[in-house]
Order: C-alpha cells, then sequence, then structure tokens
C-alpha cells in the first residue's frame, strides 16, 4: 500500500484544497497529523477516505472536509486558547494543535477520552483531554478564544456562550426540528453575539451526562 504520507497529500489535494480551502497553515496540519492512527486498526486502509468512519461506542470520527470546513470557519491562529467539545479519536484536537493552538478536548464516553489522551501523548500533541458533560464547558480554563462542538445539538449551551473570550468565534452543528442540521459559526463582538451560517452537515448528538 502507498505509505500514508502520501495518502494526506492525495486527501489534501483533492477533499480539501479542491473545495476552496486554501490556507496553508490548514493544509499542513492534514498533510501532517497521522489520520490512520485515529481510526480504528481495522478501517485504516480506508483513513484517506471522502468519508465519516465509525470509531465504536456508536460515534465516528468526521469526514475530512467537515474537520477542515469547521477548522477553517475557526479561524485559529497559533498561541490561541481553543476547546473542543466531543475529543472521539482526538482527530480534530491534532490538527488544531499542530496549527499551534492550545487545546483543551473534553469527551462523556470514559474509554474514548482514554484512548484519544494517550494516542495524542504518543504522537507528541500537547492536548488536555478532559472527561466530563462538555455541554458545561471548562468554567476552570476558561474564558477561550476559539470554542468548536463536534456534536450536534438544538442550541448553543449557554455555558459555552459564557466561556467565550473577547472576539471568540464558537463553531457547532445546529439540529433542526425537520431533522436537518447546519454549522454555525457564532462571533462574539463586545457584549453581543453575531450569527454566520453555513454548510448543511450530519453530525452525532451532543449528549447529556457522562459514560463510565
Ligand atoms: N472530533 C472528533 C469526532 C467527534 S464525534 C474526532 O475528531 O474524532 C462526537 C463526539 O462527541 C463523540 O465522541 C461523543 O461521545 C462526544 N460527545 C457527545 N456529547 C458530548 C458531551 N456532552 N460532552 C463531551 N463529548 C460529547
Amino acid at each position: 500500500m502507498e505509505d500514508w504520507e502520501a495518502r494526506a497529500e492525495r486527501m489534501v489535494l483533492s477533499q480539501i484544497e479542491a473545495r476552496g480551502i486554501r490556507d496553508e497553515n490548514i493544509l499542513e496540519a492534514f498533510r501532517n497529523v497521522p489520520r490512520h492512527l485515529f481510526v480504528p486498526e481495522g478501517l485504516r486502509k480506508w483513513a484517506y477516505d471522502d468519508n465519516p468512519l465509525p470509531l465504536g461506542n456508536g460515534q465516528t470520527i468526521s469526514q475530512p472536509y467537515m474537520v477542515a470546513l469547521m477548522t477553517s470557519r475557526l479561524d485559529v491562529v497559533a498561541g490561541m486558547k481553543v476547546l473542543e467539545v466531543g475529543t472521539g479519536s482526538g482527530y480534530q484536537a491534532a490538527i488544531l494543535a499542530r496549527m499551534g493552538a492550545e487545546v483543551y478536548s473534553i469527551e462523556r464516553i470514559a474509554s474514548l477520552a482514554r484512548s484519544a489522551s494517550l494516542l495524542l501523548k504518543e504522537l507528541g500533541y500537547p492536548v488536555k483531554v478532559r472527561y466530563g458533560d462538555g455541554r458545561l464547558g471548562l468554567p476552570e480554563e476558561a474564558p477561550f478564544d476559539r470554542i468548536i462542538v463536534t456534536a450536534v445539538a438544538p442550541s448553543v449551551p449557554s455555558a459555552l456562550m459564557e466561556q467565550c473570550a473577547l472576539d471568540a468565534r464558537l463553531v457547532i452543528p445546529l439540529g433542526f426540528p425537520d431533522g436537518t442540521e447546519r454549522l454555525l459559526t457564532r462571533i462574539k463582538k463586545g457584549e453581543r453575539f453575531k450569527d454566520e451560517w453555513g454548510e448543511y452537515c450530519r453530525f452525532v448528538s451532543l449528549l447529556e451526562g457522562t459514560v463510565e
């Protein structure tokens, strides 16, 4: 099989750059993070394909383009403090860390939090993974310059809005009663928030509480 760097490069060219994401910091991160290590062993040969993959526990690692799109909406600059809700495999967190962000990531399923934390450490990404209900954010580390939620909710959890720094951006998929889901970028301007609506999408649900 072709080596992973070549597969990652092809993924960047045909799935990410070709769809309009040109930010070199983002593209560089996707070339350098070994996505195959974040998917279950039996699925590695599909790791760089143009679709999401199951992680077990009913959860999924998002399609590479969706990770890139959300990263681009987040508008991350090195040194920013970023909170991710929904660690899953840890892939999105690794991309953000590779871009130089200081990343905190919360996961509600203990086994996923543990395995993502171990893998990120092994690969040298300094992500702080926390086990808990990310709907509550991480008050002890707030405020955050950027917040990304990688699970779908009916509305933006109020704790997350409260933990936004000045000029913060929050990216989250919101779900509507008719079953559609759409990416929302909420930007803090002074005491107010401005909303920008993006693409339709499909995510697993943001759930209450934790799973041992
Ligand atoms: N960002 C992940 C993909 C996440 S899938 C990646 O790159 O692989 C969504 C994840 O959100 C799942 O692991 C799910 O368990 C988690 N999740 C759902 N509700 C949550 C909550 N309230 N707090 C923290 N994590 C949550």
